[in-house]
């Protein structure tokens, strides 16, 4: 269980030396104890504290790191139950099972969909982030020729292979040498095999249970043969069963800090109807699942997840914003329009895709309201006359282009008198309040 500021206190030197950059030792188990510090800018802390406090401030979900190279992801690590007491760390990752009794051409072809599936949105680079590749033939040999396919298709994919027979997993394994597979379907019956696989071939293993005794039984004796790295699954396949195992996983590993239960949890959709999937996959998202296993690849599904998942691992305390520029929107010339919003990411995408849906070329100069958007930037004393001269008349743009005309969002016409009088020289035109009337409003101004 997480220690208390007071607790941290009596194990360090109390010699309130200020070596750690707080005023007393107190100071500075307040802030450890908040994780707002940590261990290491104190010198002279001794090796006994070092190992009770490392122990006591390691994340209560394990954090393990599932494949190598640039698709590499993050899971785990996380702190709290609910994102607005601090925020959701690592994302819920998705990935889509091929099973191995597909044809080799079908396997080809699922594997490049996932390895081509990344999108942007709102500046971010959302993906299918894995493969589960499942030995639906049973058969050893049919699962390796699988996995050769999906190694060749989709080399930087990070990939889950799904199997109970030890030896399908064992021969599966190598293809993925040093990428930090998962190795799923360790079970009551089989889970010496695959513990002495998954240390062999350094992969994190899928440890697969029919309830959470088991599950939590299974680890123990797992982590016992020397296996850290750990998924965890308890079986449940139905809503009702995600959330509840899901969220009595991430109480008993966060309020009661139960060692059994803290690894990242995988949840398998696999539904006959997409629909269906997709509603089941929002469960596993909003709950605590780290991997969702989706049982097709579909640009709707993936669309409606990754804003999903987008919307609940944002930190809650961080706006989301863009850099502080002026950006052209298609082949901007000298005499192109001059738009200004705030940095508030969603604002810029808005702003930016309508211009971009008007097919007229102009530039959006951007200010940064640190992340609000303009109303609330306006009200916050952000999106201000002042920042707004300010920051034109620093950009220099005036020499890049022949006029001097700014257009500012509609919402915010109550400026256009005092910007005009701190931007001597330039006419401030009101646009759109609403950014989808942007087309409209740029066709009128050319006719
Ligand atoms: Fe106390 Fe260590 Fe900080 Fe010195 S460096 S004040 S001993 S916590």
């Amino acid at each position: 269980m997480a220690l208390s500021g007071v607790e941290i206190f009596k194990l360090l030197p109390k010699t309130n030396c200020k070596k750690c950059g707080h005023p007393t030792c107190l100071a500075f188990a307040m802030k450890l104890a908040q994780r707002q510090a940590t261990l290491e800018s104190c010198p002279d802390v001794s090796e006994e504290a070092k190992r009770i406090l490392g122990e006591a401030s390691a994340p209560p979900v394990r954090p393990i790191t599932f494949g190598t190279g640039s698709k590499a992801v993050k899971m785990g690590e996380e702190t709290v139950l609910f994102r607005h007491e601090k925020k959701f760390v690592n994302p819920c990752l998705f990935s889509v099972e091929i099973k191995d009794t597909a044809s080799e051409s079908e396997i080809a072809d699922m594997a490049a969909q996932v390895a081509g599936s990344e999108i942007d949105r709102v500046g971010q680079k959302l993906r299918i982030d894995g493969i589960a590749l499942t030995n639906a033939s049973n058969d050893a040999g049919k699962f390796e020729a699988a996995a050769k396919v999906v190694a060749a298709k989709a080399p930087d994919v990070p990939v889950i292979l799904c199997t109970t027979d030890p030896r399908a997993a064992e021969t599966a394994v190598k293809i993925f040498a040093g990428k930090r597979p998962i190795v799923y379907g360790a079970n009551a019956s089989n889970f010496e095999a695959m513990a002495n696989i998954a240390k062999a071939s350094r992969a994190i293993l899928g440890v697969a249970a029919n309830g959470l005794d088991e599950l939590s039984g299974l680890t123990e004796k797992i982590k016992a043969l020397g296996v850290e790295d750990m998924v965890i699954d308890s079986g449940a396949r139905k809503a009702k069963d995600v959330v509840e195992h899901n969220t009595f996983i991430r109480r008993a590993a966060i309020k009661k800090n139960f060692k059994p239960l803290g690894y990242p949890v995988i949840n398998f959709m696999q539904r006959d109807n997409s629909l269906h999937e997709a509603m089941i996959a929002v469960f596993g998202v909003t709950k605590y699942a780290s991997i969702v296993v989706l049982s097709s690849i579909e640009k709707w599904k993936n669309l409606a997840l990754f804003t999903l998942r987008q919307n609940i691992y944002t930190d809650p305390q961080v706006p989301m914003q863009v850099e502080q520029k002026i950006y052209p929107i298609g082949d901007a010339k000298a005499d192109s329009p001059l738009f200004i919003t705030s940095n508030f990411s969603l604002t810029y995408f808005i702003v930016s895709g309508e211009i971009e849906n008007s097919k007229v070329p102009s530039r959006l100069a951007v200010l940064d309201c640190e992340g609000l958007s303009v109303l609330t930037g306006w009200a916050a004393g952000k999106f201000t006359a002042s920042k707004i001269a300010q920051f034109i008349t620093d950009s220099g743009i005036d020499k890049e282009i022949s006029h001097k005309e700014l257009i500012i969002p509609g919402y915010v016409a109550i400026l256009s008198g005092s910007i005009e009088d701190k931007l001597p020289g330039w006419k401030i035109t009101v646009g759109p309040r609403e950014a989808n009337a942007i087309p409209a409003f740029l066709k009128a101004r050319a006719s």
